[in-house]
């Protein structure tokens, strides 16, 4: 069982990006990480929150048959996005039509509601991306 802080810890992701940054090598990574894979034991890392919440379309696929709980959401858009700080990640793109998607395309961060009933009854909210 996660604590209750452990918990707010969670929902804080699911709005904010939280990384770290080592402050040896400047390199930004996204999940958090102990230690740097590049400056190893030389590398000092700290809590990055500092994201700019734009990035662009790597790649992408279209989901047509969502899982419980996003089947009211389907067909989405689900999108690698490399954040102009660097690091990539995994998000739904948003009020953009999947024909219109494109590689390089300019999106940016923005809070929505993930699920239409989250079971655990936590977590329903979340970032997603859309277009500039
Ligand atoms: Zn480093």
């Amino acid at each position: 069982m996660l604590s209750v802080p452990g918990l707010w810890r969670l929902r804080e992701q699911r709005y904010r990006l939280i990384g770290s940054k080592c402050e040896t090598c400047g390199n930004i990574y996204l999940p958090k990480r102990a230690i740097c894979p590049k400056c190893r034991r030389k590398g000092k890392i700290v809590e990055f929150r500092d994201f700019s919440g734009y990035g662009k379309v790597e790649t992408w696929t279209v989901v047509h048959s969502a899982p419980e709980g996003f089947v009211d959401q389907a067909p989405y858009v689900l999108a690698i996005v490399r954040l102009r700080e660097g690091p990539k990640i995994l998000a739904q793109i948003v009020d953009v039509k999947p024909e219109e998607i494109q590689q390089g395309m300019e999106v940016y961060k923005v809070v929505r509601r993930i699920q239409e009933d989250s079971p655990e009854g936590i977590i329903s909210y979340g970032f997603k991306f859309t277009k500039v």
